[in-house]
């Protein structure tokens, strides 16, 4: 292939993936666009994080260029007719242990918006919504933002029907594991080889593989001899644990028109922010837990970094018991005593791709010509759904905004995560050990 016949390759078809896959063949009806996945886009089970029952939707950011470009994205999510049917507007709730709310608010004002949002003082907030947060914790609580433009997305729903979409526009799927990168004499990137032994070639390879992405430049790295290819510091894989509960007839007539809840913390307070997704169409109301976990095992003879379990499904579906307890302990933030009575039906740990500073990672990489990484949504990144391919593209194309280019490159300033709260706190085995304390 030559620069004026561009071809793309993209390994992993999470959102990242399929957002860029969309963008890019809207613009270029004839380029050659393939999504590999080692899961087929329709399967029943799907490893991806992008891949559930829902996400929130929201534009509460107290950073103001994550704000703009949620604002952004919520947009489609609210008018395009490819998105919209997955889009749920319930609001958002949000505890603010900081000046959290207020943040958010200025920044709505900043970017002149009028959306119903404001922050309460606890008195009156809990009373909203029928109370349906009135047992949950609010220790430490100075105010609760409260903003009706958010929501939340059937997020695997959405993800399967852009998926289609693509492949109705001339994209490609491929069902299949990549275990390295391959590069030309020269050290470019020329494509990958897959598990099965085949070779898939393009100009410009995309690597979107999410909490896998570490662990596939690891292996590149040793098969190709060039150390440079190394995530290093930039990634850090790790699992979140998430729990459903099938709510009873009179328990959904009590939370089907709730919000999204939020328990947000400060770095002191060592908890991410904690949140609550309203009731699926199969009455099955969500929650996530406290630890963010890394897995640090030999993914290569002497090689150790943190990756997801050596297996086809990373063993999501496998959740230990002090895991299943932290899903308690978060239900307790929420819904106090009467929740212990609740049917608990799922149990999944979802592995993402984290940075210091929850910044995402759209960057050509520095060790090899042809090759670009867009990932590390790092625990936030779905609801950026509809726009990230937009950015990718800029990105390939060298038309990001500066701004954006030093943000999302691939070197840039890492400052330490103390004061991310989102940022992985725990390691998966000392969690698991007997004197473990959630
Ligand atoms: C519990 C949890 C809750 C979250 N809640 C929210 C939320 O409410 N709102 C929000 O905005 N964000 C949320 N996020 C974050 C968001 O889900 C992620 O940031 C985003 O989905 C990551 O997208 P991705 O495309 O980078 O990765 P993924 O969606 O993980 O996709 C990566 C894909 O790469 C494929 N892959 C990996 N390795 C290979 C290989 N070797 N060969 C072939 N294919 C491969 C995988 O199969 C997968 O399909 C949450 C995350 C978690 C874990």
């Amino acid at each position: 292939m030559t620069s004026s016949n561009p071809s793309y390759l993209i390994i992993g078809a999470g959102v990242f993936g399929v957002s860029t896959a969309y963008h890019l063949i809207q613009k270029y009806p004839n380029a050659s666009v393939t999504l590999v996945d080692r899961d087929a886009y329709d399967a029943e089970s799907r490893v991806a994080a992008s891949w559930d029952w829902n996400k929130v939707i929201r534009a509460d950011y107290d950073d103001k260029v994550y704000c703009r470009l949620a604002l952004e994205a919520q947009e489609i999510f609210k008018t395009d007719p490819l998105w919209q049917p997955h889009f749920h507007q319930t609001g958002v709730y949000w505890t603010c242990r900081s000046a959290y709310a207020q943040n958010v608010i200025a920044n709505h004002k900043d970017l002149g918006r009028n959306d119903d949002i404001i922050a309460l003082p606890v008195a009156e907030a809990r009373k909203l919504y029928g109370g349906v947060f009135d047992n949950a914790d609010y220790t430490g609580v100075k105010e609760v933002l409260v903003n009706r433009a958010s929501g939340w997305a059937a997020a695997g729903d959405a993800l399967r029907a852009v998926t289609k979409r693509c492949l109705e526009l001339g994209v490609s799927y491929i069902t299949a594991s990549v275990t390295n990168l391959e590069f030309d004499g020269r050290g470019s990137c020329t494509g990958v080889k897959t598990q099965a032994g085949g070779t898939l070639s393009a100009s410009h390879v995309v690597v979107a593989a999410g909490a896998f992405t570490p662990t596939l430049l690891e292996w590149s790295a040793v098969k190709s001899g060039n150390p440079g290819l190394r995530a290093g510091e930039r990634i850090v894989a790790a699992g979140i644990t998430t729990g459903m509960a099938q709510l009873n007839e009179d328990q959904y007539q009590k939370f089907k028109d709730m919000p999204v809840g939020f328990q947000g913390y400060t770095p002191d307070e060592g908890k991410p922010f904690i949140g609550s997704i309203p009731p699926t169409k199969d009455r099955e109301l969500k929650w996530w837990g406290s630890k963010i976990f890394t897995n640090t095992r030999e993914v290569f003879p002497g090689h150790y970094i943190s990756s997801p379990p050596p297996t086809q499904d990373y063993n999501q579906w496998k959740v230990p018991g002090p895991l299943k307890q932290d899903i308690v302990e978060s239900r307790n933030l929420w819904y106090g005593p009467e929740s212990a009575k609740w049917e608990m039906t799922k149990h999944r740990i979802c592995w993402d791709a984290f940075t210091t500073t929850s910044d995402f990672i759209i960057s050509p990489h520095s060790a090899s010509k042809g090759l670009y990484i867009a990932t590390c949504g790092s625990f936030h990144g779905y609801k950026f759904f509809p726009v990230l391919g937009k950015y990718i593209m800029q990105m390939l194309e060298g038309e990001l905004a500066p701004e954006l280019i030093e943000r999302w490159a691939w070197d840039r300033q890492r400052p330490d995560s103390s004061q991310n709260v989102e940022y992985p706190n725990s390691e998966m085995k000392h969690l698991l050990e007997p004197a473990a304390k959630l």
